[in-house]
């Protein structure tokens, strides 16, 4: 693939009926046409929303059953991905197949960059092949076909998971298999080549990583967070001081409550911590005097005296407000964010509890907050396979008495205006019959210049920002 600075894009090869036949692909062959960064960023952006809700749906209903399908489809009809074959194919449709080749490919980049992030990829594009192949029909055996993937027999190794349940036939060393169970050998084989082709690009990350256009992109995409930005503060000096404490244990995240009472406990918060819960604080609403103010009178009941927290301590908080140094603005941190990068060491609190806590800590945590216990091994088990993200949509479930969240976590803000929201009676959702005892809502994470134009969506300018002011934050005015 190349990429140039303008949108101009044309293929170079033949039509694009002829190069996509199918709404599904194996990825073969990466992409050889020129597209634009505009197109690279929001491609990848959009198959990375996809993959996600493709993760939420996988862990909320049987895969591949009627509720699970109809969820899918409703969201790739949404994001407009390919995932049927039409009778009277249109231009459109073929577009949305280029759509799909090229941000799997990016994603590839972004994804191969770590065991962790290659296998939560790949789980999600299993997932999304497996749905898409059996919409095929009776053009399977064409798909596969095409894909040199014509099974008479298949070797015994092949089939093992169909041995192993008992629905092959095997008689000399050959699995012969009823055609409805070709999906999993399909999906084996598509594991496999995704797989490889994942060890392969992580190979050749240092001469992505030299390319200082798509370095940023790409570490951005796979720390993404490509939901709602909560730069705009709507509710700013709407929350007093007085507020905070009740607000924590009511609607705030387990991140940001473990920070919460570590600052009321020790006075203190290292800057990881800060940097994390002093972000939230202004994306749920605190001025920039308040924010001084309240971190003020907390450190100076512990060893740092009035003086000292003004010089030390009061420029960051004035930094992160886009008042000093380079002004930028900086919208509080994502999920994914918090989840990827920066993990906390010996002192730390910052971090998510979910993926950043012992099994048993995390456990006496919920019980503390008083998480009901029946849902606390669900949590467990979401956690155990690494969704941190729907493991805190249970914990938020759970302390409100609902029984389905009705959105997708992606930010601690989001939490708190879901859980503000709810609380307030302004949201309607499934609940179940009694009180609830906390609450959430929120969003957001992407930097912006104080004075720039820009809000929702992550452009390639706005990664840039983030990354230069959070060097030069860490540079410029570090304290412990
Ligand atoms: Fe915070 Fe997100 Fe982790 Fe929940 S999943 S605790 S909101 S970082």
């Amino acid at each position: 693939m190349q990429f140039s600075r303008n949108s101009n894009r044309r293929l170079r090869c033949s039509p694009l009926a002829e190069i996509y036949p199918f709404p599904v692909q194996f990825y073969e062959q990466p992409p050889t046409e020129n597209i634009s960064l505009q197109d690279f960023e929001s491609f990848a952006v959009e198959r990375l929303k996809l993959l996600k809700s493709i993760e939420t749906i996988g862990v909320s209903y049987i895969r591949a059953s009627e509720p699970y399908n109809k969820k899918l489809e409703i969201e790739l009809r949404k994001l407009k991905f390919p995932y049927r074959v039409s009778s009277e194919e249109k231009l459109d449709d073929y577009e949305i197949r280029r759509k799909d080749h090229i941000s799997h490919f990016i994603l590839r980049l972004a994804y191969c960059q770590s065991e962790e992030l290659r296998r939560w990829f790949i789980q999600q594009e299993l997932d999304f092949f497996r749905f898409r192949f059996n919409e095929l029909l009776d053009k399977q055996q064409e798909f596969l076909k095409h894909n040199k993937l014509e099974y008479q027999t298949v070797f015994f190794t092949d089939a093992l998971e169909l041995v192993r349940v008992r629905k092959v036939f095997v008689k000399d060393g050959f699995a012969y298999i009823p055609h409805p169970e070709i999906v999993i050998i399909v999906l084996n084989e598509f594991r496999q080549r995704l797989s490889k082709s994942l060890a392969i690009a992580s190979r050749s990350l240092p001469v992505i990583q030299s390319d200082e256009r798509l370095q940023p992109l790409l570490n951005h995409l796979s720390h993404a967070y490509v939901g709602q930005d909560y730069s705009v503060q709507k509710n700013v000096g709407k929350i007093s001081l007085e507020q905070i404490d009740s607000l924590a244990a009511k609607s705030y995240p387990p991140c940001m409550r473990q920070l919460h009472k570590a600052l009321r406990d020790n006075h203190h918060l290292r800057h990881g911590g800060r940097m994390q819960y002093g972000l939230f604080l202004k994306g749920i609403g605190l001025t920039l005097e308040q924010a001084l103010q309240f971190w003020k009178s907390e450190f100076i009941k512990g060893k740092v005296d009035p003086d000292k927290f003004d010089k030390l301590y009061s420029y960051n908080i004035r930094h992160s407000f886009g008042k000093e140094g380079k002004r930028v603005d900086y919208t509080p941190f994502s999920c994914m964010k918090i989840i990827m990068s920066n993990p906390p060491s010996q002192g730390d609190y910052h971090g998510c509890p979910f993926r950043h806590s012992d099994p048993e800590l995390l456990k006496q945590k919920l019980q503390s907050y008083k998480t009901p216990s029946a849902g606390i091994s669900q949590i467990l088990d979401l956690v155990k396979g690494m969704h941190y993200q729907l493991a805190c949509q249970k914990y938020f479930e759970l302390t409100h008495n609902i029984d389905e969240v009705g959105f997708s976590l992606s930010h601690p803000n989001q939490y708190f205006i879901e859980s503000q929201k709810f609380l307030s009676g302004s949201r309607d959702v499934k609940k179940e019959s009694s009180q609830p005892e906390n609450s959430q809502r929120s969003q957001g994470s992407q930097p912006t210049r104080s004075t720039s134009t820009c809000a929702s969506k992550p452009t390639s300018q706005a990664v840039s920002a983030d990354m230069e002011g959070l060097e030069e934050l860490l540079s410029e005015g570090y304290t412990e």
